[in-house]
Parts: C-alpha cells; structure tokens; sequence
C-alpha cells in the first residue's frame, strides 16, 4: 500500500536507472553532470551492490601476453588494439577522476607466469609489443631475468611483467564513487529489485524488502545490471560467468613480490592484499558449471586454486583460506561492451565481461552521453 506523497515524489525520475555498480552509477554522475537539473534514480536490489563491481579481485589490467594472443586467434589485431587500448584508458580516467589515494592504486606492475606448456608464448612477445607500441610508445612485455626471489616451484619456467598494470581497491573505488554520486545529487535507493519494464512507456515495476510491489516511472531508462539482463532484455543474448576468489588469513611472513599476478590466459590470477594472498578464476575448468547467477562455490574450482597455491604459487607457504566469495560478470559473442538503444526511451550498458574495473567508468560516460541524444 503506498502513500499520495510516496506516488507523488518517490518513484519518478527523469532518468532511471537499474543497476548501481561501476556502469550504473557512472552513467548516474556523468548524466547529471550534463543535466543538473534532472533528476536521476538509481535502482539496486541488493543492500550492497550485488553483481561484480566489489565481488572483484581489483585488478588493474589490460591483457596478459598469452590472453591477448588467444584474442588474437579469433579476433583482427585492430579490434585487439583497440580493446586493450580501451582498458588502458579506462584505467587512465578512473585515476585522473578518483586518485590513486581514491582508489587505493598501487603502480605495482602486472605479471605473467609462463609454465613448459605455455613457454612458447615468448615467441610471440616482441611480434605483440610491436603491435602494442604506436599506442603505447615503448615495449609493454618483458622478461623477467631472475626468478628465484619469486620463490614459486620449478613448474614456472618465466614470469612475464607488464609494466602499465597495477592493482586497486574495489571497495575504495565503490565509496569514492557513491560520494561522487552524492555529491551530484544522484539518488540511489537500494533492496529494488526491478521485475519487469516496459521500455516504451518508461516503467520498471519493482518489488522492494517488505514485499511491496512499486512501480517507477522515468522519462528515460537505463539497463545496467550486466549479467543478469536476460529477464529485463532477453534479446542481448548475455551469459553470466561466475568467478570464484579465495583469500587467505594474514601470513606470518611477507610475500616477497608485489604486482597483479595471471596464470593461463588470464583466466587464473592472484595479488597479495594486506599480507594475505588472494587468488581467483578458473572458471575454464568448469565453464559451463560457471554459467550461473547464482553465488555459489564451486568445490571443483575451490581445490583447483588450493592445490596451485599450495603446489605452485606459494610451496614454501602454509595457507589458511579466511574467506571466500563469486562474483557474477556478464558475457557475450564478443568482448566488446554494449551501449545501445534497445526502444524509445530505453537503452543497455552490459556485457562487461571480466574488464569492468578498467572500462565501466568509461562505458557509463558512453551510456550518459547516449542518453542524453535520445
Ligand atoms: C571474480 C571477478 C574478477 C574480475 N576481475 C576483473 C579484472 O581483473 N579487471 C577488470 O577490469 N574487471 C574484472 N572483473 C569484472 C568487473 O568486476 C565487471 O566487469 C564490472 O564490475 C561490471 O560492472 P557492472 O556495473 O556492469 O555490473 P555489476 O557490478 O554486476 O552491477 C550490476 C548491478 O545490477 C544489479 N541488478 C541486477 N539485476 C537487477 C534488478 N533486476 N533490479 C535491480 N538491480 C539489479 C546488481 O545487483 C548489481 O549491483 C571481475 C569480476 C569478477 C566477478
């Protein structure tokens, strides 16, 4: 049952969006830049985010070595370039915009093992750095020369580092981006889950903690909940794919490297944090299993990470897992994120895939700027 004043003032908008993790609140505060007068509303169903924004491992990179040679094989160097160009830059304005202190960047490098089945990629290192260098203007790959400080097992046979990529907090950049928000005078109402919407009329009907059944109304809507669109746009074709991260109780003593760690085409990768170790991915092992929205933890995946920790990564190190937690991201055909028009007042921000940290502040700007032409 609602209220005159509740159905007067609480449910309009002159933009609604659904969705608050990194594209949902971009496109809020980049919108409102514009439009200061209109009012915006953002739509989330959990209390906290609840998809992959501070489910992440934060991880500031663009591409791994043997990641952007598998891109290679099924897409052209040009569409490669330009996505690893779109990461780089995404990283580049959440730096400028929130700080390094704002988002707890640490310029630490990104790094790349290389075990006997994956040695050859160093083959192809100079042939991608110099694809990579009209944009970047120097060798982004190199050889580490000396591996023994690393202390990880013999199975590694190179480490590969990448001197533009870093780490960050995800958690930081979230609070540095609901104060930005705030700031603006974007209102965001948390515990909506959005149902249904009807993308002519501008409505999204909802149901809120207490089981009502509300209905929104905006002058325009943005979808922005990446992979878990298929029941407010089914035709986007999106899958979620689940990521598991593990984290360890604080270690006695310190990991003697720093940096964002990858193993196997990206799809394994690991930092330390606070002294613990944190390691995520491997959702190539069970793909199809990892085709969830569902938060869950996969055991297979689980003993997949503890048993590289323990045999691989850190042998020398005894391991306790303090926490554990999937994040759910949303993928499709191609890596490329779509912001698209999908009716009259409504349009899509999704298919963020495993790059999100890097490009969401960007792919909100894009949404924004849409918005505001139609
Ligand atoms: C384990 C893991 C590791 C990752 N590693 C990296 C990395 O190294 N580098 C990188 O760049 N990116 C990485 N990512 C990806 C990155 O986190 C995502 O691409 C990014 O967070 C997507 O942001 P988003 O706003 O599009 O989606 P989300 O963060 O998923 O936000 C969507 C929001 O919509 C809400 N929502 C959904 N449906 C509804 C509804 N019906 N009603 C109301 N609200 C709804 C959800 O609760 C959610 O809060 C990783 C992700 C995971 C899970």
């Amino acid at each position: 049952m609602l209220s005159y004043w509740e159905k007067k003032h609480l449910l309009n908008a002159d933009l609604l969006i659904i969705g608050a993790g990194f594209v949902g609140l971009s496109t809020a505060i980049h919108f409102k830049r514009i439009h200061p007068k209109k009012e915006i509303l953002v739509l989330e169903r959990g209390g906290l985010p609840t998809g992959a924004s501070t489910r992440n491992a934060g991880f500031a990179c663009f591409g791994s070595l043997t990641e952007i040679l598998d891109d290679l094989t099924n897409m052209s160097e040009a569409e490669v370039l330009d996505l690893v160009q779109r990461r780089f830059k995404g990283l580049n304005s959440i730096r400028k915009e929130f700080g390094d202190v704002g988002l707890n960047y640490l310029d630490s490098g990104g790094f790349e093992l290389l075990n006997s089945e994956s040695l050859d990629a160093l083959e192809s290192m100079d042939k991608v750095n110099e694809m990579l260098k009209p944009f970047f203007e120097e060798n982004v790959f190199s050889l580490e020369e000396d591996l023994y400080p690393y202390g990880f097992s013999k199975d590694i046979k190179a480490v590969v580092r990448n001197k533009f990529e870093g780490e960050l907090d995800p958690g930081k950049y979230m609070l540095n981006l609901w104060k930005k928000a705030n700031e603006v005078g974007v209102r965001i109402l948390t515990g909506i889950n959005v149902q249904e919407i009807d993308g002519e009329s501008g409505l999204a009907q909802a149901i809120d903690p207490v089981g009502r059944y509300l209905v929104f109304s905006g002058e325009q809507l943005a979808i922005c909940t990446n992979a878990f669109s298929k029941t407010l746009v089914p035709s986007l074709g999106l899958k979620p794919g689940r990521g598991l991260i593990l984290l360890s109780k604080p270690l006695k003593n310190q990991i003697p490297w720093e940096g964002s760690f990858h193993v196997g085409k990206g799809y394994v990768y690991f930092r330390k944090i606070d002294n613990r170790f944190l390691i995520g991915g491997g959702r190539n092992i069970a793909f199809e299993e990892e085709e969830s929205e569902e938060f869950l933890v996969n055991a297979k995946i689980k003993d997949y990470l503890n048993t590289l920790t323990e045999s691989t990564l850190l042998p020398e190190t005894p391991i306790e897992w303090e926490m554990e937690w999937t994040g759910i991201m949303g993928f499709g055909q191609t890596k490329k994120p779509i912001i698209q028009k999908v009716s009259k007042r409504t349009a899509v921000a999704v298919r963020l895939g495993g790059m999100g940290v890097a490009v969401g502040w960007q792919v909100g700007k894009e949404m924004s700027d849409l918005m505001a032409q139609m």
